[in-house]
């Protein structure tokens, strides 16, 4: 049986910030008005955080996404409870929230890692990014106070690939790389704005503004990208994935992998506590009802979702930006 490999829980789905690239901050077009809100309690999230840890290796890491996640109100409790049953933790934020105060509690609550967005060093283009002005000011101070007050945290950035970010990209990478405060970069491309329907050719419609026109100049963009990577700079992205990303800003919607997608190793839950492998693949259970995760991992249903996943040809976020591996592995579920 092949075990999960990649954990996120999307512990929320509000924000505060109000970003070109994500609709997060508009009602929820996915979940029912009944729904909103109706977060699972942390008692649930205990249960859930248990059982997961009995299915999985070590070094397993949980990432805890949004939404800005720190807006879920027990966030501490349920980072918690993730480290203390011996799951590793990575949570990605807007950095907006991270006075000394957020900082020191998310040191004692055991979190390992933290990634948070920076997509210019200028901040006018950050800012304009992100709809709030000063949101490039508190990503500077959240990261000085993550140093100072919570000193065991890894901190890193996620960058992303947009018209507006990609010719300020190389000073970014070089600031990133001279800033002994920060552990690497994860580099990511424009994809179709979280919370929008979805469109096959999001590029060239209304949401096009944030795709990179000139694809000559990100070609070569990405090429000294993957060069950089290979010099040792702080790139946290494999240089498979990079290429992988290079294909995509030129042909969109040729699939990027030479064989399947890697999210059949997955397990995420929703904001509102639906369990799935894949979003485009229906929703296997719910934390709220007391599901078990080490049940559903190996139910028929969870097997059928994983044999949809290996023709899947989407070129989504989720492929291309959050889990990419190298194709060996998928040795694995050929032999299925
Ligand atoms: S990208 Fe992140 S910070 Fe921006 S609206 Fe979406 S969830 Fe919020
Ligand atoms: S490519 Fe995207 S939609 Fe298809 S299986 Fe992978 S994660 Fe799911």
């Amino acid at each position: 049986m092949i075990k999960p490999r990649f954990g996120c829980l999307g512990i929320t789905d509000n924000c505060m910030l109000r970003c070109k690239m994500c609709q997060k901050w508009k009602p929820d077009i996915f979940i029912s008005e009944k729904d909103v809100n109706k977060f699972p309690t942390v008692a649930q999230y205990r249960k859930f955080l248990y059982e997961l840890r009995e299915l999985v290796d070590d070094d397993f890491v949980v990432n805890f996404g949004g939404g800005e996640a720190l807006l879920y109100p027990d966030i501490f409790e349920v980072i918690k409870i993730a480290s203390e049953c011996g799951l590793r933790t990575n949570i990605n934020s807007n950095g907006f929230l991270i006075d000394e105060k957020v900082a020191r509690k998310l040191g004692e609550a055991g979190m390992q890692n933290i990634k948070i967005s920076l997509d210019s060093v200028d901040p006018k283009i950050h800012d304009y990014m992100r709809g709030v002005e000063g949101v490039h000011a508190r990503v500077i101070q959240a990261i000085n106070n993550l140093h100072e007050f919570a000193p065991a945290m890894n901190v890193s950035l996620i960058s992303v690939i947009y018209e507006q970010t990609y010719r300020g990209f190389i000073p970014l990478i070089e600031w990133i790389n001279n800033n002994e405060k920060i552990e690497h970069v994860l580099i990511m491309v424009a994809m179709q704005p979280n919370n929008t329907e979805p469109e096959e050719h999001w590029w060239s419609s209304k949401h096009g503004f944030l795709w990179p026109k000139d694809k000559a100049a990100v070609s070569v963009l990405m090429d000294k990208l993957i060069d950089l990577k290979a010099q040792g700079y702080k790139i946290n992205n494999e240089i498979v994935q990079l290429k992988a990303a290079k294909e995509y800003l030129k042909q969109p919607d040729k699939f990027v992998k030479s064989t399947i997608c890697n999210m059949y190793k997955a397990v995420h839950v929703s904001a509102i506590g639906q369990i799935f492998i894949c979003f485009n693949y229906g929703f296997l259970g719910d934390i709220r009802k007391g599901d078990d995760i080490r049940k559903i991992w190996q139910s028929q249903e969870a097997e059928a979702v994983r044999r949809e996943i290996k023709n899947c040809k989407k070129n989504c976020h989720f492929l291309i930006n959050c889990y990419f591996e190298e194709d060996e592995l998928t040795e694995e579920l050929q032999n299925q």
